[in-house]
């Protein structure tokens, strides 16, 4: 008998679902029949931002049906790790170069957008022909601008801090299939 798990189901530290793993699955193909659509004939290169975007970035890449080129970047952001503070520091740069190239920034949650707007400031000056974003997840509520516009969103998100599906909490819960909320007790 085939029994799930509880990364797949739900673990006992998450209070509610709300991206299934079907409905990521759903996310991702549409997602990537755009993208697909979009980047006929270009030069594309995929970038994620290490570590929250490799789950996306895996499942995304499989459902782009071009040629394509995929590299990481990692930046450590000051300040604490729910708050974004716009200050980023590089702590691996690519190993592509991106000149002339096309772009595309692969991240998991968009927030303030800070982190993405000083990246895309850093990657814009290595003159690639062209330069988009594709989020995951967007938590674009009321009152809330962020500060830069993805191309590609797979999802808007409630001003939540979730995890999951590569989202961590202190390092744990990337590895749940789903997006979810934790139990308020698991913060304290
Ligand atoms: P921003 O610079 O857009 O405010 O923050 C973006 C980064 O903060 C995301 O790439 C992610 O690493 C982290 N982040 C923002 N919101 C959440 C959230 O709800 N859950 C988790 N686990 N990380 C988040
Ligand atoms: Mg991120
Ligand atoms: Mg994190």
């Amino acid at each position: 008998m085939e029994e799930k798990s509880e990364l797949s189901t739900m673990h006992p530290d998450v209070e509610t679902i709300l991206f299934s793993e079907e409905d990521i699955a759903q996310i991702v193909q549409r997602l990537g029949a755009e993208i697909t659509r979009d980047y006929q004939g270009k030069d594309l290169v995929l970038i994620a931002v290490l570590r929250g975007a490799v789950v996306f970035m895996g499942d995304l890449m499989r459902a782009i049906d071009l040629p394509l080129a995929i590299d990481f970047m990692a930046v450590s952001s000051y300040g604490s790790n729910a708050k974004s503070s716009g200050i980023v520091r590089i702590v691996k740069d690519l190993d592509m170069d991106i000149k002339g190239r096309d772009v595309l920034i692969v991240e998991d949650i968009l927030d303030s957008g800070l982190t993405l707007k000083y990246l895309m400031k850093n990657l814009s000056s290595r003159k690639p022909a062209s330069l988009e974003v594709a989020a995951f997840l967007w938590k674009d509520v009321e009152g809330k601008q962020a500060a830069i516009d993805p191309k590609y969103v797979g999802a808007h998100c409630p001003d939540e801090f979730v995890v999951g599906y590569g989202l961590d909490f202190a390092e744990r819960y990337r590895n749940l299939s789903y997006v979810g909320i934790l139990k308020p007790e698991v913060y304290s």
